[in-house]
């Protein structure tokens, strides 16, 4: 018996990997099914319109909030800094970490942040706390840490979100913790 709605969950996954697999894509716009979808090199942006220089050392990671309004990048320098995607001000800093951070990810809905370090913890911020204060310093005074996650054996690589509950896993290679 087929599903239901299994034409549309069809049409849905080849319009995802038709996104998925354009090699210029650079459009929020959902994918016609008249014709394949390609973005073309000409639509890349060209022109730099900020460069952020808070960082002392190599970016190693970036990521915007879902709703567009911060970018928070990390780096070997162990720094996590917040942006104000408005006016690429900071926000804030996050200095917790000891060793370099390689990875850092949005909660779904933007009020947490995991940044995952090489000195073997993930940090799970409360970004909501932020809202309080979009001041220019660049300190962790008004974020609370919630919770880290330790055991990691060669350094937190990667971590990844399951909706709605907020709940993050981290691994690093080998070893597994959730
Ligand atoms: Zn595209």
């Amino acid at each position: 018996m087929i599903p239901e709605h299994r034409l549309a969950n069809l049409l849905t996954q080849v319009k995802d990997s038709q996104v998925m697999t354009c090699p210029y894509h650079n459009t929020a716009a959902w994918p016609s099914l008249y014709h394949d979808h390609r973005c073309e090199h000409d639509q890349l942006p060209l022109q730099n319109l900020h460069e952020l220089t808070r960082h002392d050392d190599e970016v190693w990671y970036l990521q915007f909030s879902h709703d567009g309004t911060r970018l928070a990048s990390a780096g070997k320098d162990k720094m996590v800094h917040i942006y104000d995607t408005e006016t690429f001000r900071l926000v804030r800093t996050l200095s917790d970490h000891r060793e370099p951070v390689a990875y850092l990810s949005w909660s779904p809905d933007d009020t947490r942040l995991i940044t995952c370090s090489q000195d073997r913890t993930a940090r799970i911020w409360d970004t909501s706390v932020s809202s309080k204060a979009s001041t220019l310093d660049g300190y962790q005074t008004n974020f609370s840490r919630t919770d880290s996650a330790n055991g990691h054996s060669n350094g937190i690589r990667l971590s990844s979100r399951q909706p709605p509950g907020l709940m993050t896993a981290t691994f690093s290679l080998p070893a597994l913790t959730t």
